[in-house]
């Protein structure tokens, strides 16, 4: 079991496309901070949110690949200690 700090807070934010990113808590709260409405997605994508009504036709490859690293190595971490 991983520990609270190894654990990443990330929600999938729809863009205009229908592609959904991975954002995470921190990249979250900024964006409601600076009330410009632009997400950065852990794939390093900056992007505008599509309505909250649509529905995402796909996941983005490149967060999925990031937070599969992040989990490998999350979980080596753990293992080897
Ligand atoms: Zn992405």
């Amino acid at each position: 079991m991983a520990t609270a700090a190894h654990r990443l807070s990330l929600c999938w934010v729809t863009d205009t496309t229908g592609t959904e990113h991975a954002v995470t808590g921190t990249d979250m709260a900024d964006t409601i901070a600076d009330r410009l409405g632009e997400y950065r997605g852990i794939c390093g994508i900056r992007f505008h949110p599509a309505s909250l009504a649509a529905c995402p036709t796909s996941r983005c490859q490149r967060c999925t690949n990031v937070l599969r690293i992040h989990r490998t190595e999350t979980l080596g971490r753990h293992c080897a200690a």
